[in-house]
């Protein structure tokens, strides 16, 4: 599932079974920018993950041969000549600006936005491009559910049919 659709349907999950305070969720896919790390606090993220962006700035360039132990830059090799192409003391300061810049980046929203904390961001905050011409606020694509609302009032979310197939003792489907 991509991180989008995942993420609101943990999210409203969480929030949905009033269970939000109790347990974190931690995004991560393709996050590699400000925007995108405030568009996934926006959508009830605790924190984010990054691993490819990171490779990125170490030096991988993406010929995908991790597994054979012939990386051409040296980021992921057991092979003591090929780690050579990986200069530490030229690569670290670029993983620590990347790092540097990308959360300064994501700060310079929020305070744009006049919040405190990324954790302010609500789903009404972003917006996402619809087409080439409009984007609207995401709440307004999206359904976020209210605290509580899956217990209270499931028919009155779109996850109704799933609610009442789901069965606390079996995955197998009831019904
Ligand atoms: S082999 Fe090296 S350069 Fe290629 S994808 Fe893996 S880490 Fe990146």
């Amino acid at each position: 599932m991509p991180l989008r659709e995942g993420q609101i349907m943990v999210r409203n999950m969480l929030v949905g079974l009033a269970l939000k305070e109790k347990v974190k969720i931690a995004a991560s896919g393709k996050l590699h920018s400000g925007a995108q790390l405030a568009k996934a606090f926006a959508l009830g993220a605790d924190w984010c993950n990054a691993a490819r962006p990171f490779m990125f700035a170490l030096g991988c360039v993406q010929s995908m041969n991790c597994h054979k132990g012939t990386c051409p830059t040296g980021v992921a090799t057991q092979k003591a000549w090929r780690q050579r192409g990986l200069v530490v003391e030229d690569k670290a300061p670029r993983v620590a600006r990347f790092q540097r810049q990308t959360v300064h980046s994501l700060r310079e929203i929020v305070v744009a936005m006049g919040l405190s904390s990324p954790w302010e961001i609500t789903p009404h905050d972003m917006r996402e491009r619809l087409n080439g011409a409009r984007s609207d606020a995401i709440d307004r694509i999206y359904t976020f559910l209210e605290p509580g609302q899956l217990l209270e009032d499931p028919d009155a979310t779109p996850y109704a049919p799933h609610w009442h197939a789901a069965r606390a003792d079996t995955f197998r489907r009831t019904q």
